[in-house]
């Protein structure tokens, strides 16, 4: 997804993953649009220690106006 490189604030590890955070109701929405269904999140993360070094809207249009 990505071709920079990361490095763990936490324990200096360049082995870093993505995982997607939502779902359903976990899924973020803006507070005045509840209509929408929202958008998961992606989650970049430390494969050595779990440290989380960014976190994404996945589909940033769906919670656009
Ligand atoms: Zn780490």
């Amino acid at each position: 997804m990505s071709d920079q490189t990361l490095t763990c604030k936490a324990c200096g590890s360049t082995s870093f993953a993505v995982g997607e955070l939502g779902h359903g109701y976990a899924n973020i929405r803006p507070v005045n649009k509840r209509m929408t269904t929202g958008s998961p999140l992606l989650l970049t993360y430390c494969q050595d220690c779990g440290e989380v070094a960014s976190m994404k809207v996945k589909e940033i249009g769906k919670l656009k106006n």
